[in-house]
């Protein structure tokens, strides 16, 4: 059975936070046909039903229990503080995701190689975060 359609509503509502994120960001959503739209129908499926735009690029053993941290609540830690989305949501001209602060031994570096910043004056606010990042993520894989 296919999961109900978001609400116009929803997805109006996701589809300005993403404007302003890229704007705010210094990235672009991706040229592809339909990536974006498909990333944000995740995203607002996932604010009706679990309240929070809970990344939709993941797999979690518990959404709900998932929903009680702000790691993969959009714009997701990663993007705060390494300016890198795993949905590819947000990202350069050319459709690639920034993995320039990412560790070495992190997944988007090992996917992507070195994707530089083109924008390295906007976004992450979270960047002095980096060090409780990596420990949440040895400690709590999600
Ligand atoms: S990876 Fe992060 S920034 Fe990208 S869509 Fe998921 S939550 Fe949002």
């Amino acid at each position: 059975m296919s999961q109900a359609e978001p609400d116009e509503k929803t997805m109006e509502k996701m589809r300005k936070f993403v404007e302003s994120y890229c704007a705010k960001s210094g990235t672009t959503t991706h040229p592809g046909e339909g990536v974006t739209e498909a990333v944000i129908k995740g995203l607002a499926h996932n604010k009706e039903t679990l309240g929070r735009p809970l990344c939709p690029c993941r797999f979690y053993p518990d959404k709900q229990e998932e929903v009680t941290h702000r790691t993969w609540i959009c714009a997701c830690d990663d993007m705060q503080i390494y300016k890198y989305c795993h949905c590819l949501l947000f990202v350069n001209d050319e459709g690639m995701p920034i993995t320039e602060y990412l560790p070495d031994d992190h997944e988007g570096r090992q996917i992507y190689g070195l994707v530089k910043d083109p924008t390295p004056d906007k976004g992450r606010p979270l960047r002095d975060k980096a060090a409780e990042r990596e420990i949440e993520r040895r400690e709590r894989p999600s």
